[in-house]
């Protein structure tokens, strides 16, 4: 069943349920009060029945005429004695030879009973008389039930046909309202529907309802994911592209100079070198793509060593200041003595990374700067350049896998990248438990922040050997 036709239901029973609780309610309570106020009026009749009746010393009863007394018209009186010889009876049930009720009239204390009088129902109240405590007579009075049959039933009536009537309003009120409730999420389906068949992540759900509700909730949830899985395939589109573009051509120099050499037969130098560099390329890619496959799986042992980030850092500038090739001006701000615990071989990756962006992004007589301080108990290793700057669209971005920047990507530098760098790095901090800040502005230059725990003597380290 639709979920629709599951809340009306919900609705209509819940309400079914009250109305029917609230209706036997009013039922007895009116049906009780109705019988309260017959047996009042018999009461009160008995009462003023025996009020006019005399007792006699030697225990006969002078009967006052009961057909002339002002009795309720609706009221029947008879007055047995105790040789059930009847005395009197009032005018409405002149003709009846027998008692009201003959099955009470032998009781000994007063009791209310239901009869048929002249084939009517009827309410009889039977109140033995005493005179000096011997009982003489029996009176009997009784009083017609039609009347309250009657307004039982019409109330009966009454109350059935409201119960049906509201059942249905709040059915159908429940009904429109659950489809006014939910119409968002057909628009939902169809939308979800429509990106599956068009393969089109770029639409989003539209939603004119408070953005707060539940529903509204949902969509802006399902919108978001929809943003995410865009932004994903995106990447990973961009990704195979440049992959597939980057790859054709150290292949195709590989394959050009095989060529040459085979064609010439024998080994030139020049051929030799540029087979090695492009070999190291395709290398470097695969160990980057390894390592983040092994990263993400969990499956990266890292190393628990000291490791002296000063000297590591001026080991990493020594052999970075070859890829500057003297067109970018490398310099070494200033350098504490730093203690890390952590994999040396890792940190080496970060900031080769680091300073080798730097380098690589910042143009021919442009100037890198490199320094290593303390903070608090924090290492802060600081590479900044005044390179072109990353763009403010780009920023929340540099770190994700294969992400590389617009001009990045667009522009033709040596030993290009593959928007890997950063991701390992960020990953590599992450996992010595530091983080990477990044400040840029657009044509002035950028900051690279890396901040690590100091090693501390509590901590389970060893020295390094390296
Ligand atoms: P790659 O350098 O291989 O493209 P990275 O992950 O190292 O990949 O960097 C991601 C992107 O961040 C780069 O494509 C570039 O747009 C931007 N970027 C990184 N470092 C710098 C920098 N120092 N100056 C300007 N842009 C940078």
């Amino acid at each position: 069943m639709s979920l629709r036709g599951r809340l009306t239901l919900l609705y209509v029973s819940i309400v079914g349920g009250i109305l029917l609780l609230f209706g036997l309610a009013v039922y007895i309570s009116v049906s009780q009060t109705i019988k309260e106020q017959l047996d009042d009026a018999l009461r009160r009749a008995a009462r003023q029945v025996y009020a006019s009746t005399d007792f006699k010393a030697d225990g006969q009863v002078q009967v006052v005429g009961l057909m002339t007394m002002d009795l309720p018209v609706d009221i029947y009186v008879q007055l047995w004695g105790r040789d059930n010889r009847l005395l009197d009876a009032s005018l409405n049930v002149a003709n009846l030879n027998h008692p009201l009720d003959a099955a009470r009239l032998p009781s000994a204390v007063p009791v209310f009973s239901e009869s048929l009088v002249n084939r009517a129902p009827a309410r009889v109240l039977t109140v033995p008389l005493e005179a000096s405590g011997r009982p003489i007579a029996i009176l009997q009075v009784g009083i017609r039930q039609d009347v309250v049959t009657a307004a039982q039933q019409t109330l009966l009536a009454v109350l059935l046909i409201g119960t049906v009537i509201a059942l249905v309003a709040i059915g159908l009120a429940a009904w429109f309202s659950a489809r006014r409730a939910l119409k968002p999420l057909d628009a939902v389906t169809q939308v979800a529907l429509q990106i599956t068949r068009a393969d089109d992540l770029s639409r989003r759900i539209p939603y004119q309802g408070p953005p707060d509700d539940e529903v509204g909730q949902l969509i802006t949830a399902f919108n978001q994911t929809l943003a995410r899985l865009e932004n994903l395939f995106n990447t990973q589109r961009r990704f195979l592209a440049d992959v597939g573009h980057e790859l054709r051509t150290p292949l195709t120099v590989i394959k050009g100079n095989v060529g040459l050499m085979r064609k010439f037969r024998e080994f030139d130098e020049e051929s030799l070198t540029s087979i090695d560099g492009e070999v190291d390329r395709l290398t470097r890619l695969v160990g980057d793509l390894l390592l983040l496959a092994q990263a993400e799986s969990g499956k990266i042992p890292m190393a628990h060593n000291i490791v002296e980030l000063d000297t590591l850092l001026l080991e990493v500038l020594s052999q970075l200041r070859v890829l500057a090739q003297g067109k970018q001006e490398l310099c070494l701000g200033s350098v504490d003595q730093v203690l890390v615990c952590g994999d040396r071989d890792r940190l080496k990756q970060v900031i080769v990374n680091l300073v080798g962006n730097a380098i690589n992004y910042t143009p021919a007589g442009g100037e890198v700067l490199v320094g290593l301080g303390k903070s608090g108990n924090q290492a802060q290793l600081t590479i900044t350049d005044n390179g072109p700057g990353i763009s403010p669209e780009d920023l929340p971005h540099i770190f994700e896998r294969f992400y590389r920047g617009e001009k990045s990507r667009t522009r033709q530098r040596e030993g290009k990248g593959w928007g890997l760098g950063l991701s390992i790095a960020y990953w590599i901090v992450r996992n010595h438990n530091g983080r990477i800040e990044v400040n840029s502005t657009l044509g002035q230059g950028s900051t690279f922040c890396v901040w690590l725990p100091l090693a501390s003597e509590s901590e389970d380290c060893a020295r390094d050997e390296a």
